[in-house]
């Protein structure tokens, strides 16, 4: 089996360790590719690459806004033209189904082309400025940070990766992008099309390795201006650790234990199939997950009941046959999540439905899990507070908005949360009380390349996506100019 490598310094090269990785079929258990095994050296390589693209070379950097986002716009036409190869790898890659494969896909093609062009919009600002030393004139102006560490998980591996390579790219940075170790193939494909395309050599560098072994030298090295991890939150606190020593800049889009607040004046249908998307789309994989539905009592049963009747019905089954929910990406998610329901239902939480490992048919192999739903929650039960990242759900009940309120916040996270009423103005009071950076308005999980994606509190800092996704790949200069250069007459002798 061929053995996909590291990128670096526009050179396809094996990791100095010299091991492989096996990439295996979640839906199957079948290896279905093999992945170069990278250690720190690997890490160390790639940064000097950047580095030496980025400060001694300078191609990328320097080349005009217009000419950088030319390159871009063909590297997004490069992914749709790769769409079909690109969807069927994160399909069996991750065990998606591949209608959401596809999606991916094409946000991802679009995400190149928002920040191609963003990067030509004007930015920067012009100053007023006092005449205490005669007159004077300032501005500002937006440069790329320098050498950024990009690392990924593996819910969306085509799409966080362009979630962060393209407004890294379009400022002018020099990157070094570790994808998870568990879902590499179309990051090895990404960076065929940037090599394709012609990106300078050193200016986009790839490391396929575990995040311990090769990911942790991109937070702690000091040649590394910036890091930035979508992952747990634990892995967050780590990296933001260890990028301590040299004060690099850090953003942190990390977990969630999103509230979707449902108030009894909802539209019933709309507000269950919403919820239903909240948290079994991408088998619950999704850091906004709506994984604790809070509902007025008085529509509890009602709710609940046709939730899971929905729920039951969902066709589950390998990515590629597009079933309703595929393969959760690995057996140690799998493990991770069958543990999660077997400490819900010690605790006392009601299992309505789901709760077990999906073993039907042709998913014997693989890692699947039935869409799960706990009822009567509480706040102290693990299933309320912890992360799952599977399809798993806790209700919760509310008599007043008050009390909504207070238990959409009740939590150490703050990434997402969403409202049903058809009361426009509480819709708006509610959302502007949830502590977190993303909501949603009777509907829950449509994410657009155009608008701000992050969270408060231990969901992270710092923002992909939008006007504030590119800013976060910059740096913000001040210039102040001497309209009347000569002595200013400041000191006497
Ligand atoms: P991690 O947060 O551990 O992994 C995410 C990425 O970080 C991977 O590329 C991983 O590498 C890398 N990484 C891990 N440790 C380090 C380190 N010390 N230094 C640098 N990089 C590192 O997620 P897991 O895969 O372990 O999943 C565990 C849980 O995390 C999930 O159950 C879920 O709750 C949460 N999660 C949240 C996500 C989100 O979008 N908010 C996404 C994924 C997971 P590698 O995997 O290659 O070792």
């Amino acid at each position: 089996m061929e053995v996909r490598n590291n990128y670096i310094n526009g050179q396809w090269q094996a990791s100095v360790s010299g091991a492989t990785r096996e990439v295996i079929n979640p839906s199957n258990g079948e290896v279905i590719a093999l992945v170069t095994d990278s250690v720190a050296e690997d890490s160390k390589q790639a940064i000097a690459a950047a580095k030496a693209a980025f400060y001694q070379s300078g191609a990328w950097r320097r080349m005009a806004g217009p000419k950088r986002a030319d390159l871009l716009l063909r590297i997004a036409d490069a992914i749709a033209a790769r769409a079909d190869e690109l969807a069927v790898m994160d399909t069996l890659d991750n065990g998606k189904p591949l209608r959401e494969a596809r999606c991916d896909v094409d946000d991802a093609a679009a995400c190149f082309r928002y920040y191609a062009g963003l990067i030509t919009k004007p930015q920067g600002g012009v100053y007023e400025v006092s005449d205490g030393f005669g007159p004077m004139h300032a501005y500002s102006m937006h440069e790329p940070v320098g050498v950024c560490a990009l690392i990924t998980p593996w819910n969306y591996p085509l799409l966080m990766a362009a979630w962060k390579l393209a407004p890294a790219l379009a400022a002018g940075n020099a990157v070094v992008f570790k994808p998870s170790e568990v879902t590499p193939l179309s990051a090895v494909a990404l960076f065929e099309i940037f090599h394709q395309v012609g990106l300078p050599a050193g200016t986009a560098n790839l490391v396929l390795g575990s995040g311990p072994a090769a990911g942790q030298e991109l937070a702690a090295s000091h040649d590394v201006d910036m890091i930035t991890f979508t992952g747990s939150t634990r892995t967050g606190q780590t990296i933001a650790a260890a990028a301590v020593g040299n004060l690099k800049k850090v953003g942190l889009e990390l977990g969630g234990k999103s509230p979707n607040v449902i108030f009894a004046d909802a539209d019933l249908e709309g507000a269950v199939e919403w919820a239903m998307i909240g948290v079994f789309f991408n088998q619950g994989e999704v850091c906004s997950a709506g994984s604790r539905i809070l509902i007025e009592e008085s529509i509890k049963d009602r709710f609940v009941a046709r939730l899971a009747e929905r729920a039951r019905a969902m066709s589950i089954g390998p990515g590629m046959k597009d079933p309703d929910m595929g393969a959760i990406v690995s057996a140690a998610q799998l493990e991770k999540v069958l543990g999660h329901i077997e400490r819900a239902k010690q605790q006392g939480a009601t299992l309505v439905c789901g709760g077990v490992r999906h073993t039907e048919g042709e998913c014997a192999k693989g890692y699947f899990v039935q869409p799960t739903i706990f009822d009567n929650c509480t706040r102290d039960m693990d299933i309320v507070r912890e992360e799952v990242f599977g399809p798993v759900v806790a209700i919760q009940t509310f008599t007043s908005e008050a009390e909504a309120i207070a238990m959409a916040n009740d939590t150490p996270y703050g990434l997402a949360g969403g409202v049903f009423t058809t009361d426009g103005a509480r819709a708006l009071r509610v959302v502007k009380e949830i502590r977190a950076g993303v909501t949603w308005i009777n509907c829950y999980n449509p994410t657009f390349n155009e608008a701000p994606w992050g969270g408060y509190k231990m969901s992270g800092y710092g923002r992909d996506l939008g006007v504030n996704g590119l800013l976060e790949y910059q740096q913000v200069k001040q210039v102040n100019i001497n309209l009347q250069p000569g002595p200013v007459g400041w000191y006497q002798h």
